[in-house]
């Protein structure tokens, strides 16, 4: 198994008709990195617990851990290249769904390479990043050498119109040393949640073997799909790994996203803060729940979770509503703004979490009774943000 990134790079080879190795400083196959060992090395890695706060140095974990609420960011490593990201692009303007290309500066010399990478920073929902020059194993190299890594894509992707704001190790595989380089640089190191395997089951033909990625599971080792669901479930979204330069992920993706938009997930831009707020050393917010301020019913995902027309998170109720720790006390009522004098509505105790209520516009603070309905709850009254 020593050898398989050379063996991928030359069944990518064969296929394409252009140079073997990711890395152009990589034709000796005794320095070629192994990346099958690499990338179970980061899988294991993804699994610590890590820190949160910004100071961890791996370049696989990111620090937002939960809370995705079914949100995906789509990531394409590897590229440019011209006779498979077409596709991929394809793809996603098909879907609508914006994804982040992380490149290496020596694809940028393959003819047609560098019009795909200033497609991509002027298309606005894909993000134009930096996955270093040659794909080394950055983690081995000097300071130096890591230096010229980064800043030789950076140049090519500014030169493509875009300011590089994300920067991906090579398989995840960073020290504390090169993750101040990066950092000092201003990026926003990116790793990930879910490894889609793309690299294992392209480099089988279709099949991902257990010596080259173990941590598939059987059932899966011939249907890439089936796998990256398992991961996505695993995860409730998150940050999901593809590799745009092998003609199966372009050809599967379709089937993918269809996949994943009937099981209710939806795309997001990786440099959305609501989904990844300790990635951009945002505060999270907290999770949606009654008494959020809202304008759509998918910012109010929590179970029974929707979005009042007075423009806050609400759900029918009969008698009593949940409380979540956190968020302000709630309170049943009748819904004003129902027809029917018989549907309850969860609304929010007037509480400091609302400022007493002059946080949610569409409400006015004033005492009101339970709406009891069919649960022989006893009657009550609270003051409360009511829907004006
Ligand atoms: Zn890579």
């Amino acid at each position: 198994m020593r050898h398989a990134f050379t063996r991928t790079a030359a069944l990518v080879s064969v296929v394409l008709g252009f140079g073997a190795c990711v890395d152009d400083e990589c034709h000796d196959e005794d320095t070629c990195t192994d990346d099958s060992a690499l990338f179970e090395q980061a899988y294991d890695e993804s699994l610590q617990p890590g820190k949160e706060d910004g100071t961890d140095c791996s370049g696989v974990r990111v620090p937002d851990r939960t809370g995705f609420n079914k949100r995906i960011a789509l990531t394409f490593d590897d590229g440019p290249n011209p006779a498979t990201t077409p596709k991929v692009i394809q793809v996603l303007k098909a879907h609508n769904a914006p994804a982040t290309f992380f490149t290496n500066g020596s694809r940028y010399a393959t003819p047609g390479a560098k019009e795909i990478a200033a497609q991509i920073a002027a298309d606005p929902s894909f993000i134009l990043a930096n996955h270093s020059q040659g794909h080394l194993n950055l983690a081995q190299q000097s300071a130096t050498k890591v230096a010229s890594e980064i800043d030789r894509t950076d140049a090519l992707i500014r030169a493509a119109g875009e300011t590089p704001r994300y920067f991906r190790f090579p398989f995840g595989s960073s020290t504390c040393a090169t993750m101040k380089q990066a950092r000092d640089r201003g990026y926003i190191v990116t790793g990930w949640h879910v490894d889609s395997a793309d690299w294992c089951y392209a480099s089988g033909n279709g099949v991902c073997k257990a010596s080259t990625f173990r941590y598939v599971p059987d059932s899966m080792r011939n249907d890439m799909k089936a796998y990256v669901m398992s991961q996505v479930r695993a995860n409730n979204g998150g940050i999901v790994l593809f590799h745009d330069i092998h003609p199966s992920t372009a050809d599967h993706l379709d089937e993918i996203l269809t996949a994943l938009e009937a099981a209710g997930y939806t795309f997001v831009r990786l440099d959305d803060t609501r989904a990844f707020p300790k990635l951009h050393g945002a505060t999270p917010q907290p999770s949606p729940f009654i008494g959020t301020a809202c304008t759509t019913n998918a910012q109010c995902a929590f179970a029974g979770g929707r979005c009042h027309s007075a423009g806050f998170c609400t759900q029918s109720c009969a008698g009593a509503c949940p409380d979540q720790s956190g968020a302000a006390p709630t309170f049943c009522i009748a819904d004003p703004a129902s027809t029917s004098t018989v549907a309850g509505i969860c609304v929010s105790k007037a509480a400091a979490q609302n400022g007493q209520c002059a946080s949610l516009p569409g409400t006015v603070k004033t005492e009101a009774s339970r709406f009891i309905g069919s649960s022989g709850a006893a009657p009550a009254t609270a003051t409360v943000c009511k829907p004006r």
